[in-house]
């Protein structure tokens, strides 16, 4: 079986990353949430006070970008890869409702969109890896063997993200969660730099009405048929 590269793009919210470590585990791939390395990226901007309000100090986060390293550790416990900001683990970190409000303006900066794609293209090298995000097909890997772009409802989305959050402990309304998924999916669309939309060659999977294990076998077999 040859190794190929596995794209999975989206919407936010609608499970990318559930069904790429998934398949990565099944293949024996490596698997890559590249949507965490631009949460690493905000988390830095909000803990050096780039952001005032809303408003992004876009001139200073492109200078400090040099001495932001942003990379992925085994966690021993899961088998998963964490995010790891200058070393610290922080796959916990970036998961919070204010990095999500956060992410979109700092992840349309040109700068740090040159420095996150050329890290992801190393890691892609050698094949046998599942990258999950918003522009893998497009801009990281156009040669990708397989390219999947994954949708659902809005609502759906947000209410899944509810129930994720809700399991954590963390308090945020529905609404709050709705407006957030809908402004990220805005604000990704219409960046001018690598803006989110199915590549020309992508499967388009909406999986507002299917079960985890029915994606999951779908997507398997795809795989499977690329790597014959
Ligand atoms: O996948 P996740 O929702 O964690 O991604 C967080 C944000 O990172 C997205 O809303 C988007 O702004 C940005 N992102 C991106 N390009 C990627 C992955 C994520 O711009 N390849």
């Amino acid at each position: 079986m040859r190794k190929i590269i596995i794209a999975i793009d989206g919407h936010s919210s609608c499970g990318k990353s559930t069904m790429a470590k998934a398949l990565a585990r099944e293949l024996g791939y490596i698997y890559v949430d590249t949507g965490a390395m631009y949460r690493a990226c905000t988390l830095f901007a909000i803990r050096n006070g780039l952001f005032n309000g809303d408003t992004l100090d876009a001139d200073r986060l492109a200078s400090l970008l040099p001495t932001i390293e942003v990379g992925f550790q085994l966690c021993e416990a899961t088998g998963l890869p964490h995010v790891t900001l200058n070393g610290e683990d922080v796959e916990e970190a970036v998961r919070t409702m204010e990095v999500s409000t956060k992410v979109s303006p700092v992840a349309a900066l040109p700068a740090v969109r040159t420095a996150m794609t050329t890290q992801q293209q190393r890691m892609g090298e050698a094949k046998g890896i599942v990258m999950d995000g918003r522009d893998i097909g497009t801009v990281v890997f156009p040669q990708a063997e397989l390219k999947v772009f994954v949708t659902a409802r809005p609502e759906v989305r947000a209410q899944r993200r509810f129930d994720e959050l809700q399991a954590k402990g963390q308090a945020v309304s529905f609404e709050e969660i709705l407006h957030n998924v809908q402004e990220r999916d805005r604000i990704d669309s219409t960046r001018a730099v690598a803006p989110l939309r199915p590549a020309e060659d992508a499967l388009i999977l909406d999986n507002s009405d299917l079960t985890r294990e029915a994606q999951a076998e779908w997507l398997f077999a795809q795989a499977k048929a690329r790597m014959a």
